[in-house]
């Protein structure tokens, strides 16, 4: 038998968007809300795993909360492990809890896209409401949200950190302590939202003080299987919870599962490119053909030196990147497309999900990211079985302007490391070789053989109101009453920063629309 429940809203995904969406819709105490999630649920600090509560990198104790999908990233790297948060918190419960504002060329040209609601000048008030920052409590930041923003200590650098900041100063690049200052570029110190070691994941900040409120209920370890409509009105959700089947109602419904899994679960209800849809034998009822494309996301090439013996003792840090270059890749006709990190990483085994990889003793690592990418990739449905994972497919350096802007970078940091101004703490290079430096074709090679995922996938049910969208500038699904997706994926465009802060700003501000709330001006939050 199938059992019911009803509400008013229900949230799929109670990740960096559902969690804000449910504690922002409850303050509301006449609106009935059920967050589904797939994952587990650790309700407070005192009784979460460690490898939750402390903030660090993913390893191989994260294993149990995480979708361990695979995605082809390019012709030679056809299945790189792709993997996202699958608990309480989604991925802001796992993450690595950078915490960057979207800049301002992202944004407005969100707003050329999506409408003026979505302009830079309009979403700054709501990265303001996020965050507490604690080390520039002053008027461009936000002091009294519930997310702590602190930068790692000076005094608490790595030697490799603290090198890497005086050679980038050395080489003109500007110093950069805030970089969510507005137009802030150079090289300076990476903001976090931890505090005293704690990931303050959206489950921690923001779920934490909602749970006693009558009015909200969070259904873990349930997965959501697909979207009922009637006609064009969605009516409920049909998920599989550990008790058994479950159909629950609702007014309104809000897929907030993520960049892959919303567009996955709306072609599994139908809605989406017809020809996508039929392939696995779903019923079309909607043919919107932008559902599962426009996956927006962050290339990353890591390259790699041994430690000099006269380094010392090696800093193993949970996150070991503490300072970041932000500039504009070299020979690009694009602006701030470029991160270049420096870190000493350690031995512990790195998990990236689907493959375990034991690194081989401590390194100094330089990473750059391709931070605005050209090329776009897809997310199709490979069987209309909800348990089979999409095809994904990134699309990583595909058009020539990555490719050359991803070979300028790698160049550039394995100059940054050759520099003197790091003899004693570098030693020899180790990835990419001197053989796959040795021309263009050689590092396009390895570049496509290496290329990494930075994990942040966009752009996949994208807000505006021309064929491609999906969902209009508040999150509501172009055709359909009563459906919305809010979330990573309803980004036009994947920002030039980690996309995690943004997408808080995206619940914020989707929630104050759904509430009736005006929406929040810079004026009105500096008197708050
Ligand atoms: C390893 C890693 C490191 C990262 N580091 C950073 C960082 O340092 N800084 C940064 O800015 N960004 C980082 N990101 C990216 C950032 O965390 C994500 O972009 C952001 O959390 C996305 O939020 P979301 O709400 O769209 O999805 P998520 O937070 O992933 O939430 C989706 C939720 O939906 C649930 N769900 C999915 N399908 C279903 C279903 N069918 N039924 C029920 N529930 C479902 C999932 O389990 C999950 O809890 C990182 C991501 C990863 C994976």
């Amino acid at each position: 038998m199938v059992a019911r429940a009803r509400y008013d809203t229900v949230i799929v995904g109670a990740g960096s968007a559902g969690a804000i969406l449910a504690a922002r819709l409850t303050e509301d105490r006449g609106r009935a809300v059920c967050v589904i999630e797939a994952g587990p649920d650790h309700p407070d600090l005192e009784t979460m795993p460690d490898e939750l509560r402390t903030a660090s990198m993913i390893d191989e104790r994260h294993a149990p909360y995480l979708w361990h999908h695979t995605a082809r990233a390019t012709a030679l790297r056809p299945a790189l492990a792709a993997p996202s948060g699958r608990v309480v918190g989604g991925s802001s419960a796992i993450n690595t809890t950078v915490f960057l504002w979207a800049l301002r060329p992202d944004l407005d040209g969100w707003a050329r896209v999506a409408g003026p609601s979505w302009s830079y000048e309009a979403c700054v008030p709501y990265f303001r409401r996020i965050e507490s920052d604690l080390d520039f409590p002053n008027g461009a930041h936000g002091t009294t949200g519930p997310v702590p923003v602190e930068r790692p200590a000076r005094a608490a650098w790595s030697k490799a950190a603290a090198a890497y900041h005086e050679l980038c100063l050395s080489l003109g690049y500007p110093d950069c302590p805030d970089f969510n200052a507005p137009d802030a570029v150079g090289i300076g110190p990476v903001p976090f939202n931890k505090r005293d070691g704690v990931r303050m994941s959206t489950a921690v900040a923001y779920l934490a003080p909602a749970r006693a409120r009558p009015n909200l209920r969070i259904l873990a370890r349930s997965c959501a299987r697909r979207v009922v409509c009637e006609g064009t009105r969605a009516v409920a959700v049909e998920v599989a919870t550990e008790m058994g089947p479950l159909v629950v109602g609702a007014g309104e419904i809000v897929l907030s599962a993520g960049a892959i899994a919303s567009p996955q679960l709306l072609m599994l209800s139908g809605i989406g490119p017809s020809e996508d849809v039929v392939r696995v034998g779903i019923e079309p009822i909607a043919d919107l053909r932008g559902v599962g494309r426009n996956l927006r996301n962050h290339p990353l090439c890591a390259t790699a030196w041994s430690l000099a013996p006269t380094y010392g003792e090696p800093e193993l840090l949970g996150i070991p990147w503490q300072t970041q270059l932000r500039t504009t890749a070299p020979g690009s006709r694009d602006r701030e497309d470029a991160c270049l990190g420096m870190a000493v990483l350690g031995s512990r085994p790195v998990a990236t999900a689907a493959r375990v990889t034991a690194t081989s003793g401590p390194k100094l690592g330089i990473s750059t990211l391709l931070m605005h990418a050209a090329s776009r990739g897809t997310v199709r449905l490979a069987s209309d079985d909800p348990d089979v994972q999409p095809d994904i497919d990134l699309s990583y350096l595909a058009e020539t302007t990555d490719l050359d802007r991803m070979r300028a970078m790698v160049r550039l940091a394995v100059e940054l490391g050759r520099h003197s101004r790091l003899d004693g703490l570098r030693g020899e290079l180790l990835d990419p070789t001197p053989a796959d430096l040795a021309s263009d074709a050689a590092l396009d090679e390895w570049m496509l053989r290496n290329v990494l995922t930075s994990h942040h996938p966009a752009g996949t049910c994208r807000m505006g109101s021309d064929d491609d969208s999906v969902v209009d500038d508040q999150g509501r699904v172009h055709g359909f009453e009563g459906l919305r997706v809010v979330d990573a994926s309803i980004m036009p465009d994947c920002p030039r920063v980690n996309v995690n802060a943004t997408t808080m700003m995206v619940a914020e501000k989707v929630a104050d629309a759904m509430r009736g709330i005006a929406p929040a001006t810079s004026a009105a939050r500096a008197s708050a």
